[in-house]
């Protein structure tokens, strides 16, 4: 059950309705949004009855029952799509958005050359890890606050917004100084004291899906950062493991439109971790935009045979120009049939 507060209501108004709520047995989680508090209730109960003693009170605004086990990021608590604004862009509006740069941020001149290359060919957002997650503890880590330092760079001479992953809670506040977008990796996916942190840090995540997690699992990881103050999440699909072992991962395409049936996020593809090879990433990424995804996240190097991480999957900067420009037509489309769902919204 999500509780719509009034717009005014007072502090005092809010301990009563969660007073109440609690009376019943159930706990109580509010977020405090830009305009009003929304409190959200969890737990068993007599639903029925709470949900009608509540209904009652004078500064509720709406109450709404909600059967997913999560609440905030379920389709019952919101209709439409949530839009995400960063930098001069909408993820989840009506432009699709591209992120692309390296695997890793390696040096100023590497960084500088990928998001120079990336931005001409219609990139928005440029990705680099300064922080690495690896397998392997003898493979590079990351140029750390270091590598921060020179996508700001980066960002400065070309207008990009920063994506860059966050690995430990610790580093939350030093990356959001940094990043426009804070993205957890599929390794950190159930990583449940980062994401509870990254409820406080006043930025947008991308939340990868974890390499063999479910759908519902990865709304469910949604949920722990929207419950902890921050509503601006944006999900990814980049493949997960299975017996197959042509492509690094297994893209679950279907897993885009399933989600949009369940969830008001944005949701944006990643060819390059979800094949691991440059020649499938063109045909993923038109597959991405076909079926109805908000964006891509591709990996762009600038030289990907001399990359220090997933160079293979890398695209170098001429394939990303005309990987772009073949997009243009799906892109259209994609865009046609953005205006038609928002018209038909409008006519409901
Ligand atoms: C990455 O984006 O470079 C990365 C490590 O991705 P994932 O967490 O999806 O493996
Ligand atoms: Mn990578």
């Amino acid at each position: 059950m999500i509780i719509s507060m009034k717009l005014h209501a007072t502090p005092q108004e809010i301990a009563e309705v969660r007073k109440k709520v609690e009376e019943f047995g159930y706990k109580v989680h509010s977020i405090e949004g830009e305009e009003r508090v929304v409190i959200a209730v969890v737990g068993v109960g007599d639903v029925t009855a709470c949900l009608e003693s509540v209904e009652a009170m004078p500064q509720v605004e709406n109450v709404v029952r909600i059967t997913a086990p999560y609440k905030f990021v379920s389709k019952e608590f919101r209709q439409g799509r949530t839009r995400i604004r960063v930098g001069g862009v909408e993820i989840g509006g009506d432009e699709f958005v591209v992120m692309a740069g390296p695997c890793s941020v390696e040096s100023e001149e590497q960084i500088m050359r990928a998001a120079e290359g990336v931005a001409q060919a219609g990139a928005k957002i440029l990705r680099g890890g300064a922080f690495k997650p690896r397998t392997s503890p003898y493979d590079f880590q990351g140029m750390e606050e270091e590598g921060l330092k020179l996508l700001r760079k980066a960002k400065q001479a070309t207008g990009l917004a920063i994506i860059t992953e966050i690995m430990g809670d610790r580093d939350v506040n030093l990356v959001a100084e940094y990043a426009d977008i804070l993205q957890v990796g599929a390794r950190n996916m159930q990583n449940f004291v980062l994401l509870k942190a990254l409820g406080k840090c006043g930025k947008p995540i991308l939340l990868k899906r974890g390499m063999s997690s479910t759908v519902k699992e990865l709304l469910m990881s949604a949920e722990y950062i929207v419950a902890h103050g921050n509503p601006e999440v944006i999900l990814c699909e980049r493949g997960i493991r299975t017996f197959e072992t042509v492509t690094r991962n297994t893209c679950d395409i279907a897993a885009i439109p399933a989600l949009q049936e369940l969830t008001h996020l944005p949701i944006v593809l990643d060819p390059s971790h979800a094949t691991g090879k440059r020649s499938l990433v063109p045909a993923l990424s038109r597959a991405g935009v076909a079926i109805g995804a908000d964006g891509l996240i591709v990996e762009v190097h600038p030289a990907p045979e001399k990359a220090v991480s997933d160079g293979a999957q890398s695209l170098d900067i001429p394939q990303f120009q005309r990987m772009m420009q073949e997009l243009k037509p799906y892109i259209q489309l994609w865009q046609e049939s953005r205006k038609k769902e928002v018209a038909a919204a409008a006519g409901r």
